[in-house]
């Protein structure tokens, strides 16, 4: 019982950490470190610009007559500042593994989340070049009248949506 509340307090304790960091992502703010000895050891990178300039930065540099797909104003861009202290995070845990850590960290989070932040053609950075230019939100149309309010209620008794809502 106290090892199954144990495990609850420290599940609660992760998800409150989760929300505070995808605040801080969106919001392009550092969350505060985990107090050392409270839920693990502290942090390496103080801050996700130290994080990139430390870590991102010299792994990731390239030699090109361009910025080859990135933005030197990373921070601008909301994917990227999501993606990056996803990447962040992961690596202050994955660096805890002496043997396979840091692979796992570059196979399954780094370069699929870098490859995607610097793909040319759909990448955010794509039309940035030297310089930054903020790409446009997505286009938004409003939903008819009371279409949220009956969705709402069928999602919550587990009926699917409209097809037309997909
Ligand atoms: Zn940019």
């Amino acid at each position: 019982m106290e090892v199954l509340l144990r495990r609850q307090a420290q599940q609660l304790d992760d998800l409150e950490h989760t929300i505070a960091d995808l605040q801080a992502a969106q919001t392009g703010q550092t969350p505060p470190a985990a107090p050392a000895g409270e839920a693990g050891p502290p942090f390496a990178c103080g801050s996700l610009p130290e994080f990139v300039e430390a870590v991102i930065a010299p792994l990731y540099a390239r030699h090109g007559t361009s910025s080859g797909g990135w933005c030197p104003s990373w921070w601008e861009h909301q994917e990227a500042r999501v993606r990056l202290h996803a990447v962040w995070r992961a690596w202050e845990s994955l660096r805890l593994d002496p043997s396979l850590g840091i692979a796992r960290w570059l196979r399954d989070v780094a370069d699929p989340q870098i490859d995607r932040l610097r793909d040319p053609d759909r990448g955010p950075f794509a039309a940035c070049g030297d310089r930054h230019l903020q790409p446009p939100d997505l286009p938004l149309a409003p939903a008819p009248e009371g279409f949220w309010d009956g969705t709402a209620q069928n999602l919550s008794r587990g009926v699917p949506p409209p097809t037309s809502a997909l």
